[in-house]
């Protein structure tokens, strides 16, 4: 099908409106488009020095005495204090350890025994798999009821008999790119005296965000954040909540007093009772790079990058692929996006594989999702319109159905 569009490009928006911040990360592979910030967002420039210092300096060198002489054991709490302002939380109140998925678990079992006896744990039925599955692995072991709900309507509906402990929500759809009304939202679950965990992977580095009243939040380091791969997660704890209960896996790292050794377990105040055992050194050394540069950033910064990429993103698609089957599936509003732009096309996988092979890195979800996932400090408007050069030149002369993309990608 050869659609009937104008082939005038668009023309570029000026460079100086690029993220002043851009220069604390390293460029990429050459020619490369990356739009992929929601799987793995860009590496810090000095993420290299920082881990061979690490290695040489702490590892060969101090060995045991490293963990005296060296921030090791510090940097869950230190990690969390440099990344709260952009999770609009105190410092004192996020905590980076573990993964999303462990710390949704915590969480949850951490908000039921804080609200006992109520024990309904509302989820979404079609939020990112991994959410799902650690609320039902709570129910299966009887320690809690599952409420699923498929909107915002529903929610409400779900609060309504006054026995729900925790909601559980993700903040932008892993899928659509939909954002939930976080303050509006929280009022509501707050209201019904139930309390609301937000998942801020999709949101937390790629907007401002300001959790308030919000009683619990957990989210990926490697994802927009920048942590590296398999970086630790990290979570929040209103402080109305702290020292309400015991962490759902009770630790040495997280007891009050770590090497007196005590035979019993006593919590540690605040957020550091989450922290179950020994951190991750090595992966939280590369997130302090990353940590350092979110503590400069103004969360309004993210916000007004975020709507200039992903507004500049959609009016250039819509403007210049119209007519080959792409349309934007998520929200046209930019408040009630969040982290990627979503796309529907009826091979979406087979068109992020050619778009992959053209030196435009995005991803697709099953089953019909085309991600593009601009990071706020390193993408370009320049960028964003060259990758929609290549994109309309695949479906122009639509590459994408050659054999060769047929095959399963991550
Ligand atoms: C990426 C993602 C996760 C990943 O969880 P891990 O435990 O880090 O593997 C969890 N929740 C959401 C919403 C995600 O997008």
């Amino acid at each position: 099908m050869q659609p009937d569009v104008p082939c005038e490009p668009v023309q570029p928006l000026s460079v100086e409106r690029d993220s002043p911040w851009r220069h604390r990360f390293a460029a990429g592979a050459p020619d490369v488009l990356y739009f992929d910030a929601s799987s793995i967002g860009p590496m810090p420039a000095d993420a290299p020095a920082r881990m061979a210092t690490l290695l040489d300096a702490g590892w060969r060198v101090a060995r045991r005495r490293a963990w005296n002489e060296s921030d090791w054991l510090q940097q869950p709490a230190s990690l969390g204090a440099r990344i709260a302002p952009v999770l609009g939380a105190g410092p004192g109140d996020v905590l980076v350890c573990d993964s999303t998925t462990v710390n949704q678990y915590k969480l949850l079992r951490f908000a039921l025994a804080a609200c006992a006896p109520r024990r309904v744990l509302v989820v979404e039925s079609g939020v990112f798999p991994s959410n799902r599955y650690a609320a039902e692995g709570i129910a299966r072991a009887g320690l809690a009821e599952l409420r699923l709900i498929d909107s915002s309507a529903a929610l409400q509906a779900a609060l309504a008999p006054g026995d729900v402990a925790a909601v559980a929500l993700s903040h932008v759809d892993y899928r659509s790119g939909d954002r939930w009304a976080m303050a509006e939202t929280t009022a509501l679950v707050r209201a019904a005296g139930a309390t609301v965990v937000w998942d801020l992977s999709h949101s937390a580095g790629s907007l401002g965000i300001a959790l308030g009243e919000s009683d619990f939040a957990v989210g990926c380091g490697y994802k927009y954040l920048c942590g590296g791969p398999g970086a630790p997660a990290f979570l929040y704890v209103h402080p109305r909540w702290q020292d309400a209960a015991w962490p759902a896996i009770c630790g040495w790292m997280g007891h009050a007093d770590t090497f007196a050794f005590e035979p019993g377990f006593r919590a540690a105040p605040g957020v550091a009772r989450h922290q179950a055992a020994t951190p991750s050194v090595i992966a939280n050394t590369a997130f302090g790079a990353a940590a350092d540069i979110w503590r400069e950033v103004p969360p309004a910064h993210l916000d007004a990058r975020h709507a200039l990429l992903s507004q500049t993103l959609i009016d250039v698609v819509e403007s210049r692929c119209a007519g080959y089957g792409i349309d934007l599936a998520g929200p046209r509003e930019a408040a009630r996006r969040g982290g990627h732009v979503a796309w529907r096309f009826a091979e979406a996988g087979r068109l992020a594989q050619a778009l992959v092979e053209a030196g435009v890195v995005v991803s697709a979800r099953k089953p019909d999702a085309l991600r593009f996932s601009p990071h706020p400090l390193t993408t370009t408007t320049a960028e964003v319109l060259e990758a929609v050069e290549r994109l309309h030149a695949i479906l122009a002369s639509g590459r994408w159905r050659e054999p060769r993309f047929g095959g399963a990608s991550v």
